[in-house]
């Protein structure tokens, strides 16, 4: 096995119309992996482990493939080797989350790059003689509830149960077959149509939802009909819920009740990687939905990325601020991945 912390990167995106139209300052400053917020009072300096500006081409601009090529080209590389690999986007609502992960068709994010090469990694396996079985499932969780966002609407929320030895699972998630990256990806989109539904029902619900994205990986080497090798890997792509306060999140009942479960899912996911940076004995996973379907993840069999999306606009400052201390303490988590392999020579 090997020990690392957890890779955190920040993206800061372009000014937004509403910003463009109050003339807006720009409030964040890069060099190298060093990122400086400035607010009324002071200028706070980060550090991270990169730091990609896409906000204008006054210096090295981050393309959607700059970010692939630094993030994805690892993550799959691990996952190719048989690691668990975790990749989460974090940031409050509008801050480029969604843009980095999904993207759009002209401007692909991380999760159809991804997909993309392994496929073309799992074609030159094949000349190598080793077969590659992907699947994927895709989830959502709100109100602490997990809903399949592959299965019908009127299916009954999913439960989380841990296995003994393989952790944390959704009980019943369905995992689809994907034999090609398009196929892939056809399936993510189904499942963002029926977030999307939600979302014109439930008050953009999707803001107020994580959404995962999971890629089951198995690679079998067989020689005269005798297995030389098996790895697995599991890798979750998740875009997480808008980190803005609840207090600005609006007043209607559903709304506030809204707020508190997310709150709780992501205050426990802030209090989870709190315990793991301090190296604290308890790790309250299981007080949430989230953290407990990421116990893996955090602290555990898996090699995790962060991605914090901020705004670089000074009226949204404070809220980058906070964004940055999570982030900052994301770093000092350490995992323990160890290789899913079961040779059977
Ligand atoms: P979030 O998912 O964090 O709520 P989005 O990813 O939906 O935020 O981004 C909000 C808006 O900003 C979208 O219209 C998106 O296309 C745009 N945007 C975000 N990041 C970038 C970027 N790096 N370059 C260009 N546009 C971006
Ligand atoms: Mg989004």
């Amino acid at each position: 096995g090997s020990s690392s912390a957890i890779k955190v990167s920040i993206r800061v995106r372009p000014f937004n119309k509403r910003e463009l139209s109050i003339h807006a300052k720009c409030a964040l400053a890069i060099e190298g992996v060093k990122c400086t917020a400035t607010n009324e009072k002071e200028a706070k300096t980060f550090s991270f482990d990169e730091c990609f500006w896409s906000f204008d081409k006054s210096q090295e601009f981050s393309s959607q493939e700059t970010v692939y090529e630094s993030i994805g080209t690892e993550l799959l590389k691990h996952a190719l080797d048989g690691y668990n690999c975790c990749l989460m986007a974090y940031g409050q609502t509008g801050a480029g989350k969604s843009f980095s992960m999904m993207g759009s068709r002209k401007q692909p994010g991380l999760i159809p790059q991804i997909a993309s090469s392994l496929y073309d990694f799992a074609a030159k396996n094949e000349n190598k003689g080793i077969q590659t079985e992907i699947e994927v499932s895709y989830m959502e969780i709100y109100c602490e509830k997990v809903r399949d966002l592959l299965g019908k609407k009127s299916d009954k929320p999913l439960r989380v149960r841990e296995h003994p030895a393989l952790g944390p699972y959704v009980e019943g998630l369905k995992k689809l077959a994907a034999t090609s990256s398009e196929e892939a990806l056809q399936i993510m989109s189904s499942g963002n149509a029926a977030r999307t539904v939600a979302a014109t029902n439930m008050n953009q619900s999707s803001s107020r939802s994580h959404a995962v994205f999971q890629i089951f990986i198995k690679q079998k080497k067989t020689e005269e009909g005798v297995n030389v090798f098996e790895k697995q890997s599991k890798v979750a792509l998740i875009d997480l819920a808008g980190s803005e306060r609840s207090s600005s999140a609006g007043t209607s009942g559903t709304r506030l009740k809204e707020g508190g479960a997310i709150n709780k899912s992501l205050t426990t996911l802030g209090k989870v990687i709190h315990a793991l940076s301090e190296k604290k004995k308890h790790v309250p996973y299981r007080e949430s939905v989230l953290t407990w379907l990421l116990k893996d993840s955090l602290g555990g069999n898996s090699r995790t990325w962060v991605l914090a999306a901020v705004s670089p606009a000074d009226d949204s400052v404070e809220e980058t601020l906070s964004t940055l201390r999570w982030a900052d303490r994301a770093r000092k988590v350490q995992c323990h991945a160890v290789i899913n392999e079961d040779p059977t020579t």
